[in-house]
């Protein structure tokens, strides 16, 4: 469980969160929708800590980010994240990337992080990709692998940051559909996206983001089919 508290982030002069109330239950999934430049990537990652917040209060399973007598680490570890551009390790296999945290971090024996990637690259569809390298893959191969990566240190919360917008179209059905797979297992996720057709069939609750603020927020329904704050309704008439 997520839950934010009136949560400021400013970049010197630029406030780009001014405000964000928002929970994300256990097993819950929240797409996160908004413009360019609204601070939704921010938002993101002020959640696991890449970002130190301004003031306000994050807290993750009721630790507080940013607490210094709470280990960042293990709130990280618990943690999952995945990014418009998968940053994969280039020079190892696509087994290696998927069995490097569980080893390095999570103290997993070479053998045992070996079966748990397996599984994991069989549950996003490539079970025959465990030797291929990082570039022998297409982008959508690529974020099913950087997807496993983050699996395999068995997070509670996925967080993910416009995972298809890099991909070409017809490589995004497939990475939508192993993310529709994990909500359904019910992993905690919180989804930044324009993927509309996602949010609508997928998401448990729908969160606009405008200008440092959750515009509006509510169940799909409410947010796509009768939204209440006309920022919404504008924006929705552009993507939709
Ligand atoms: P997009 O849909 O284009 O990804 P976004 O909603 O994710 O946009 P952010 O990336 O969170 O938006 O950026 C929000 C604002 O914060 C922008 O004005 C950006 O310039 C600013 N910003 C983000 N990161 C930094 C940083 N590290 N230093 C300074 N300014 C930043
Ligand atoms: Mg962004």
């Amino acid at each position: 469980k997520i839950q934010v508290t009136d949560l400021h982030k400013a970049f010197g002069d630029n406030e780009v969160l001014k405000g964000i109330d928002l929970s994300v239950q256990s097993q819950e999934v929240l797409c996160l929708i908004g413009p360019s430049g609204s601070g939704k990537s921010t938002f993101l990652r002020c959640l696991n800590g890449l970002e130190k917040v301004t003031s306000g209060t994050v807290l993750v399973e009721g630790q507080r980010v940013g607490d210094p007598k709470v280990d960042l680490n293990q709130i990280r570890e618990n943690i999952g994240m995945v990014f418009q551009h998968f940053n994969l390790f280039p020079h190892l296999s696509v087994l290696q990337n998927v069995t490097l945290g569980p080893v390095q971090l999570k103290g997993l024996s070479k053998a045992d992080a070996k079966v748990r990637a397996e599984k994991l690259l069989a549950q996003v569809g490539l079970a025959d990709k465990a030797d291929a390298m990082p570039h022998s893959l297409s982008g959508g191969q690529q974020q099913r692998v950087a997807i496993a990566r983050a699996l395999a240190m068995e997070p509670e919360i996925m967080l993910f940051d416009e995972p298809t917008s890099a991909l070409d179209p017809e490589m995004v059905g497939d990475v939508l559909q192993v993310m529709q797979d994990l909500a359904e297992g019910g992993m905690t996720m919180v989804v930044v996206t324009h993927e509309m057709g996602f949010a609508k069939n997928v998401a448990d609750r729908v969160a606009f983001m405008d200008d440092g603020i959750i515009q509006e927020a509510g169940t799909p329904s409410e947010v796509f089919d009768h939204p209440q704050n006309p920022r919404t309704r504008e924006f929705l008439n552009k993507v939709l």
